[in-house]
């Protein structure tokens, strides 16, 4: 239901500034027909969000904090985990915060021929529009509200690990990481609003179901004769969290599963 803004505010509001990834026929209408006929639902507030900030490879050897200025996950992480970090836990708040020598590496990396137009392109309109810049930590912290001691606290922990002097606290490896110690400093916005790196989101949400038969379940649990729901009109496989190919997957196994039990019952 992510191209239905009524639906999304109601269920997933964490998300309704994202950018809704499908097609104008996702309006939900399976979900409230199930519902109509007594379907009840779960979930419904589960979004996969992809925030994937490689390549260029430079921004994952950055950091990634949230609000106050605390790095929350390991910055390689997978893009729909990166999302799911920022929206479900973090306020919908994500700045990537890199120096001079980074951003360096980020416009050559662009101009790798290995990459694809909306890699390069996105790239490059994010440093050139999406990159609050300051000679310092401290003036950078103060231009997007993030507190200055959190800051410098966070990046200096961060050159302590990717020097290999202690274990990074998110278990990041060493390869992937590189100090944020020369200025000027930037801060790029990848919060669910942002501007110029849309989040694209999609709902994972949908009908209860019986996990034997896929017939929709009532508000107490018990099938309804004749109703079933398959895809993502149905919780499944996928609801709870994302990775490729798991909605397709979940797709054509309960599709099957409906197919079978629809079967049996006429034979
Ligand atoms: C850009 C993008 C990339 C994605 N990449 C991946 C990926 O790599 N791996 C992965 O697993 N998932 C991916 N997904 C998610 C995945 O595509 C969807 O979750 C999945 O297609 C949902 O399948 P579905 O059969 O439930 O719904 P749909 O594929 O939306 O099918 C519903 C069908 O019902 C039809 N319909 C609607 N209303 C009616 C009506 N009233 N009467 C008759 N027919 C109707 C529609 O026309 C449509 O054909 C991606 C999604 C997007 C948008």
């Amino acid at each position: 239901f992510i191209m239905n803004p009524a639906m999304v505010a109601r269920y997933a509001p964490a998300y309704a500034k994202g950018m809704p990834n499908g097609t104008l026929g996702d309006q939900g209408a399976g979900i409230v027909l199930g519902m109509t006929a007594g379907g009840s639902t779960a979930l419904m507030d589960k979004i996969s969000a992809w925030r994937f900030i490689n390549p260029p490879k430079a921004w994952s050897d950055a950091i990634v904090v949230n609000a106050k200025g605390e790095r929350f996950v390991d910055e390689t992480v997978y893009g729909a985990t990166l999302g799911e970090h920022i929206g479900d836990h973090q306020g919908g708040i994500g700045w990537l915060i890199y120096d001079a020598a980074l951003r360096k590496q980020a416009f050559k990396q662009a101009r790798d021929p290995m990459l694809v137009p909306f890699q390069r392109d996105v790239t490059l309109l994010n440093l050139a529009f999406n990159a609050v810049k300051a000679p310092t930590l401290d003036a950078l912290a103060d231009k997007i509200g993030l507190d200055r001691a959190t800051i410098a606290a966070t990046v200096a922990a961060y050159n302590r690990a990717a020097r290999g002097e202690v274990e990074d606290a998110f278990g990041k490896e060493r390869s992937d990481m590189q100090p944020i110690e020369r200025g000027p400093f930037y801060a790029m916005d990848i919060s669910v609003e942002s501007k110029f790196l849309p989040l694209p989101v999609i709902t994972f949400g949908g009908l209860r179901v019986e996990e034997e038969s896929g017939l929709v379940l009532d508000k107490a649990g018990k099938p309804i004769p004749g109703l079933y729901a398959a895809g993502r009109t149905a919780v499944g496989i996928a609801s709870q969290t994302y990775v490729s190919g798991l909605s397709y997957a979940d797709c054509f196994f309960s599709g099957r599963r409906v197919a079978r039990h629809v079967a049996r019952a006429n034979r």
